[in-house]
């Protein structure tokens, strides 16, 4: 079953859009395998572009089926009827409004490919032009991407820095600031207290040390998933506590933490929903002067050596 656009019964290209833009000579690769990445790749050696700013039907960009936008390789059956890859497959490569055979259309992927939008972050001060149908791709990396403010009834949205800035001064949040590879002892009045924000050297990255019943856990305060580009970074995170040596082993309870959970709000609740290990603090660890707990911490900045092309989804 198709769904209907605008009372039509299905969605067609109009006639014109198998008509390659620009003539760069540049021929798309066809073979199996082959993804929206490999297309990007051959038409990136094109010609200069020029750009002009227009107005586009969102409509003609998305999959009909699937309402996803339209990523190469797109197909279409002969009486123009266009589907997704997934959706053409999902089909068994048939047209489910005429019954006709899908087939490539690299005419289609060809302006798909010149379609370019803001990044949906602009706002936020990422300066992103991006391929329409990669937005998504983008979102999951995009440094600019909006964290949200965990205090009740306060809507504050912004990347990590302006976070850092509306947390210390609109509600008091205590920021300590971190320097990688350094010790960092932080001192809590008690093990259910909470949490610290910690802000590292570069004023771009935060994370967040979170104490409570359940354990102690650092993640990175970020809307994405991970760090794209050729400087993407992991980060360990190391937090220990000085407990007494076990008579046993001879060993103090220290544990290594990989800082890889992320998490777009800074709240106890969604730290711990995060990816990543806890540390359970044994509870013979000797309070300070004052009680409480001191933690030490160390957050190590690591350049990812490699980065796996990202499967397609
Ligand atoms: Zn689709
Ligand atoms: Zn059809
Ligand atoms: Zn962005
Ligand atoms: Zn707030």
């Amino acid at each position: 079953m198709v769904r209907t656009r605008g009372g039509k019964d299905n969605w067609v290209l109009p006639p014109d859009a198998g008509v390659p833009l620009g003539d760069d000579g540049v021929q798309l690769k066809e073979e199996e395998g082959e993804t929206a990445a490999t297309v990007m790749a051959a038409a990136a050696v094109a010609a200069p572009r020029v750009e002009i700013a227009v107005d586009f039907d969102k409509s003609l960009l998305d999959c009909p089926l699937c309402s996803l936008p339209l990523k190469p390789p797109v197909f279409q059956c002969p009486a123009k009827h266009v589907a997704c890859g997934p959706c053409a497959e999902s089909q068994a490569n048939k047209c489910p409004a005429c019954d006709g055979a899908y087939e490539r259309d690299e005419g289609a992927d060809r302006y798909l490919l010149a379609v370019r939008v803001p990044c949906p972050n602009q706002a936020y001060g990422c300066g992103s032009s991006l391929v329409y149908c990669m937005v998504s791709d983008h979102r999951l990396v995009c440094p600019h991407a909006p964290c949200r403010c965990p205090e009740p009834g306060c809507g504050f949205l912004g990347p990590p820095p302006a976070l850092r800035g509306h947390l210390a001064e609109c509600h008091q949040w205590q920021v300590t600031d971190i320097a990688y590879g350094s010790v960092l002892e932080v001192q809590m009045q008690a093990l259910e207290q909470g949490r610290r924000l910690l802000a590292a050297e570069d004023g771009e990255r935060l994370f967040l040390l979170v104490a409570s019943e359940r354990g102690v856990k650092v993640v990175r305060v970020s809307a994405a998933a991970e760090e794209e580009g050729p400087a993407a970074s992991w980060y360990r995170c190391k937090v220990w506590v000085h407990a007494p040596v076990d008579t046993d082993t001879g060993h103090m309870d220290v544990v290594m933490l990989d800082a890889k959970g992320s998490c777009a709000v800074p709240s106890e609740e969604a730290a711990m929903g995060a990816g990543g290990r806890c540390l359970s603090v044994p509870s013979v660890v000797p309070a300070p002067e004052g009680g409480g707990i001191v933690l030490r911490l160390r957050i190590d900045k690591e350049v990812k050596a490699s980065r796996s092309p990202r499967p397609r989804g």
